[in-house]
Formats: C-alpha cells, sequence, structure tokens
C-alpha cells in the first residue's frame, strides 16, 4: 500500500529508486565445537582474501573520488588484516579450543578492543576502531552477511535510514546515492548540507520512514517539497516521473544562464559564494558559477580516517581549492569538530552536550599541535591564491585575541624558516554565537571580515538543538531576535568598515535573499546547488525597496508574520517554479507534527 511521509526537505529534486534500508547492524556469532580444523582455517583463509579484495577496491575507489588522504584508512585497514601477531592468535586458539572460527575471530576483537580502549596511549585507542571494523569485514564474509556501508552501493538505491552520521554521508557512494530519507535530523544539520553539496535530494525529520520501509521497496523522496513516497501507485509514479523532468529541465534552464552578474536590479554587487565541504566540490562550485569559496568547512578532512591528517596533507587539499578557483577568494574556515561531526580518534562524542562543549575554535585552542598545523597549511596554500582565514565559534574578544595571537606566531615560524606565505592574508572571525554579536563592534576592530554563521546562531540564539527533529519548527531562521542579530552585526562591520557576509543555510534560501541585502550583507555564500536560484532572485531585487523592508521587519516581533511578508513578495517576484533550496519555503506546509499524512 502506498505510504505518504511529510517531512523536512533539505536537498531539492526528486529521486525515484529501490530502497536500501541503513542501520548498525548486529552480526548473530553462533558456537560450535568442530572436528576439523584444517577446513576451519581455510575458511579464514578464505574471508581474508575476500576481505582484502573489497578493501583494495575501496581503497581505489576512494582515492578517485575522494582523493588519496582519505583512501589511506584502507591502508590501515588492509595492515591490520595482514598482522601476523593477530593471525597467528586466532590459529593457536582454533587449534586449542576446537571451537567455530567465527566465534574465535569475535572473542579475539572483544578481547583486544577491552585492552587497547583500557590503555592512556591515545594511539592504542585510536587502533581500536579500526580493528573492530576489519573484524566486521571478516566476520561478514565467514557468516555470508551483508556488510553495511555507504561507501559503494551495488546499485542505484534511495538510503533509507533513521538517522545518518555526516561521516556515513561524507562517504557516500556520488554515482549510486540517488536519494536520502531519514527519521531525524533538521535542515541545517552536517548531514543535511552534505547531502546539498553532494546534489542528492533528500528529505529529514521524516520519522517513521525507517519503521515503513522495507528493503528493495519503490521510495521517491521530493526533496524541493519534503515529501517521501513508499510503494508508489503508479499513477503517482507517474506524476512525479514528469515532476522530475519538468524539475530538471528548470534546473538545467537555470545553469545555462549566461552568468548573470551577481547584483540586484539597480546594480549593487553581492558576490555569491560556495561553502564546500571537500576539494571534490569544486567543479559543482564552478558549475554553478560561484565567485569564489566563501566557507570551506575543513573538518571534514578529519573525519572517516584513522589518523589525523598531516599538514602537507592539509596543504594539498588548500591548494587544490585555491589554485582551482584563482584569483577568486577562498574562505578556509579552521577546524570545526565537535557539535554533530565527530572525528572518532579524537573522541569528542563522549560529551553530554556537545553542542555546547568543546567545540570549534575551543578544541583548536587547547590542542595547538593540532590548530598549528592547520594554520601553517592554510599559510603556505595562501600563496597559491586568493586566501583568506576564518575562525568559527569565536565567543569574545579575548578568545579573538588569543587566535589571532597563535596566527601571529605560526606566521613568525614560518618567516624564521625561510616558507612562503602571504603576510597580508585576511582574518575574520564567523558570527554565531550570540555573545560575539554583543560585542561585534570590539571584534571588528580585530578582523579584517565577518561571515554569520546563522546555523549555529539560530540554534544559540534560540535554544534549539539545530539536529533535533523533535523542534525544527521551533528552528526560525525568520524570528526577529535573529534578524535583531543580523542587523546589528553587519551595522558594527559597516562602522568599521570591513566587510560582513553570511554562510549559513539562509543566505541559499531565496525567501531571504532581498531581507539579507537590505539588512546590509555584503556576500551570500551557500551550497553551491542553490546559487543561480538566488542569483536569479537577486536580479529582482532593488536595493531601495530590500532597505525599506529590512526596517520594516526590524519593527516587527512575530516570526510568522514576518515569513509570511517575506514569502509574499517572494511569490510576486518569483520566476521560477520550483527548485528552491530553502529553510523556509516548505515551512508554511510544514506540519510541526510530522509524521504520516
Ligand atoms: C553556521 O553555523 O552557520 C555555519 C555556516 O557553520 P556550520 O554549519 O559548519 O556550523
Ligand atoms: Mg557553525
Amino acid at each position: 500500500m502506498e505510504i505518504s511521509l511529510r517531512g523536512i526537505g533539505v536537498s531539492p529534486g526528486i529521486a525515484i529508486g529501490p530502497a536500501l534500508t541503513f542501520g548498525v547492524q548486529s552480526l548473530d556469532i553462533p558456537e560450535y565445537q568442530v572436528q576439523d580444523k584444517a577446513a576451519e582455517l581455510a575458511r579464514l583463509e578464505h574471508a581474508i582474501a575476500a576481505v582484502r579484495t573489497d578493501l583494495q577496491r575501496l581503497r581505489q575507489l576512494t582515492s578517485e573520488k575522494l582523493g588519496d588522504q582519505h583512501a589511506d584508512i584502507f591502508k590501515v585497514h588492509l595492515m591490520l588484516l595482514e598482522d601476523v601477531t593477530i593471525r597467528e592468535e586466532i590459529e593457536a586458539q582454533l587449534e586449542s579450543d576446537g571451537l567455530n572460527v567465527e566465534y574465535v575471530v569475535n572473542d579475539l576483537i572483544a578481547r583486544y578492543t577491552k585492552v587497547m580502549e583500557s590503555l592512556d596511549d591515545p594511539r592504542f585507542r585510536e587502533r581500536t576502531q579500526d580493528l573492530v571494523d576489519v573484524g566486521r569485514r571478516i566476520l561478514s564474509k565467514l557468516l555470508n552477511a551483508d556488510l553495511e556501508s555507504l561507501e559503494h552501493l551495488d546499485r542505484p538505491s534511495v538510503v533509507v535510514a533513521h538517522d545518518l552520521a555526516p561521516s556515513d554521508t561524507a562517504k557516500i557512494d556520488l554515482v549510486n546515492a540517488l536519494g536520502i530519507a531519514t527519521d531525524v535530523s533538521g535542515p541545517t544539520s552536517h548531514t543535511a548540507i552534505l547531502a546539498r553539496a553532494f546534489e542528492i535530494p533528500a528529505v529529514v525529520g521524516l520519522k517513521y520512514v525507517g519503521s515503513h520501509t522495507l528493503p528493495g521497496d519503490t521510495v521517491i523522496v521530493d526533496g524541493t517539497r519534503g515529501r517521501v513516497i513508499l510503494r508508489p501507485e503508479e499513477a503517482t509514479l507517474s506524476r512525479f516521473i514528469e515532476d522530475k523532468k519538468r524539475e530538471e529541465a528548470e534546473r538545467k534552464a537555470l545553469l545555462a544562464v549566461e552568468a548573470r552578474p551577481s547584483a540586484t536590479q539597480d546594480g549593487h554587487d553581492v558576490p555569491t559564494y560556495a561553502n564546500i565541504e571537500l576539494p571534490v566540490e569544486v567543479s559543482h562550485s564552478l558549475k554553478a558559477k560561484a565567485q569564489g569559496v566563501g566557507l570551506y568547512r575543513t573538518e571534514y578532512l578529519f573525519l572517516n580516517r584513522a589518523t589525523l591528517p598531516t599538514e602537507d596533507q592539509q596543504f594539498e587539499a588548500y591548494m587544490e581549492v585555491a589554485e582551482a578557483l584563482a584569483p577568486a577568494p577562498v574562505t578556509l574556515r579552521t577546524l570545526d569538530l565537535g557539535g554533530d561531526k565527530f572525528a572518532s580518534h579524537l573522541r569528542l562524542a563522549d560529551e553530554i552536550n556537545p553542542q555546547l562543549g568543546w567545540r570549534a575554535i575551543r578544541f583548536c585552542l587547547e590542542r595547538p599541535d593540532i590548530f598549528k598545523a592547520q594554520l601553517r597549511a592554510m599559510l603556505r596554500a595562501s600563496v597559491r591564491g586568493n586566501v583568506q582565514i576564518m575562525f568559527p565559534l569565536i565567543s569574545g574578544l579575548d578568545e579573538m585575541r588569543r587566535v589571532k595571537a597563535v596566527v601571529h606566531d605560526v606566521c613568525g615560524d614560518l618567516e624564521r624558516r625561510g616558507v612562503a606565505f602571504d603576510p597580508e592574508i585576511k582574518v575574520g572571525t564567523m558570527i554565531e554565537v550570540p555573545s560575539a554579536v554583543e560585542v561585534a563592534a570590539h571584534l571588528a576592530r580585530e578582523c579584517d571580515f565577518f561571515s554569520i554563521g546563522t546555523n549555529d546562531l539560530i540554534q544559540y540564539s534560540l535554544a534549539v538543538d539545530r539536529v533535533n527533529e523533535k523542534i525544527a519548527h521551533m528552528y526560525q531562521p525568520a524570528h526577529p531576535a535573529v534578524l535583531r542579530m543580523i542587523a546589528r552585526t553587519s551595522k558594527a562591520a559597516k562602522e568599521a568598515k570591513i566587510p560582513c557576509g553570511i554562510c549559513g543555510e539562509m543566505a541559499g534560501d531565496p525567501v531571504f535573499t532581498e531581507l539579507l541585502v537590505g539588512l546590509g550583507l555584503t556576500s551570500l555564500s551557500m551550497s553551491a546547488v542553490a546559487i543561480p536560484v538566488v542569483r536569479a532572485e537577486l536580479a529582482n531585487v532593488r536595493m531601495s525597496l530590500a532597505r525599506r523592508l529590512a526596517r520594516r521587519v526590524l519593527t516587527m516581533g512575530s516570526n510568522g508574520e514576518i515569513k509570511a511578508l517575506l514569502q509574499k513578495r517572494f511569490k510576486e517576484r518569483r520566476t521560477f517554479e520550483s527548485y528552491q533550496v530553502g529553510i523556509s519555503g516548505d515551512f508554511e506546509d510544514w506540519d510541526s507534527e510530522g509524521g504520516q499524512e
């Protein structure tokens, strides 16, 4: 029977395909006595050979798709697979206990894990997850069970899950993942951001999609309207196939428009930049005619790998982006781990309240080894293009000064060693903590630019967790408190004569374009997929009217009334039917209860 579910459309477009249900799978390990130990050993050898082939293939694929540094994890796994001591131990235990080989392997992993986790040395703890991963691969071969991974899907599929971690999404098969549908998560979660970056239609916050979907069911994901249809009837299917064709044609037409100037109708330039997570997204940015990268979330280099990326590996990644876009600007944001992005080897996920915890710049200031290596890599890349550096989650002046002192140290160090870097490099901060808004005038004197991170600013000013779908209806970009904070930040920057852009998801929602321009923001940075739509909208905006709108909105007190006003004006100007990427757009019909219609 057809089921229609409502959620939050976070990445536009329509995907239709068979479901791949993804979740944490537990393997049932049998225990029995064996007579033929040689046959058990042969089974083990066979399983190891199959895992070796898989790992080599994954390493190759990952290196082609995401670059060598992301493929390193498989090098480590291959080394563990060939570890002679582990192999000898398995053989000895098989010989002494006479139990089946999957039981012996599982037992050995459990014992090793326990010992390694109890050690103080972080290098051993880092290896635990790798050992577990390799062990699960061997067990799944022995048990003939499919191992879950999004890295290499067997056929084009729609990924259906209760939840997806950003690290799972970051390694998703870009060829075969047609769409994403999850029970949980909000519009500015990093899984949602990645889906947009990879241009995979996605709907999150569906509540029941995981429990209602069977593997192989036909699924329609309508990321533009925030809807998912399970097991559609013929008529529904035909309708969505038609909608999909129409949307794709519209999108093509938008992209085909000769690069229109990123300016208002009356000629005020407002550059539109791309937000990227990985160097592979550069091509999307260029396709969308981005005028630079306004936010490079460098922490994605640190996810899905066994060890920290070296300074040289980071340099390569930053340089690749800087060179590809030069002379256009590239804003490299320093490591923003924590919140909903975790690198397993740094063990940040153990906090009770990670969004308010040891996140981003707080972590970097406590780990100068990691921070300085990243700054060195960024500074070295600065001579290969037009690079600027930006810091996340700055909450006050003292913190900003501490950060600048570290930058100063690193520059001095590079100078002494004769390493080239741009001594005029611009250094700025994100404004994403309410306290930073309060002291924006002071911060502006220490910075070359501001970029407002509304994803976090909304979360922290409204006290609404950005990844929690239960309160997604309370995550309100049009809340008057949020808009006043944007206005105050923009004013402080203007008074200090520094640019103030915006790089939260709000910048990619055309419903807000006129207002943001009217509030004085000097650039808009967004997922590449949103650029053509926002630029088309920008061409409809007149600066004098935008400023008048901003003044009017700043006198209003209700989120609902502001949203209605913005949507009305947007609809009046609207030049295209759909393919809107938005965190406001579908909220009009967004039923706060969510779930099944
Ligand atoms: C933000 O908070 O608005 C932002 C752009 O940074 P991130 O989404 O990576 O936290
Ligand atoms: Mg942020």
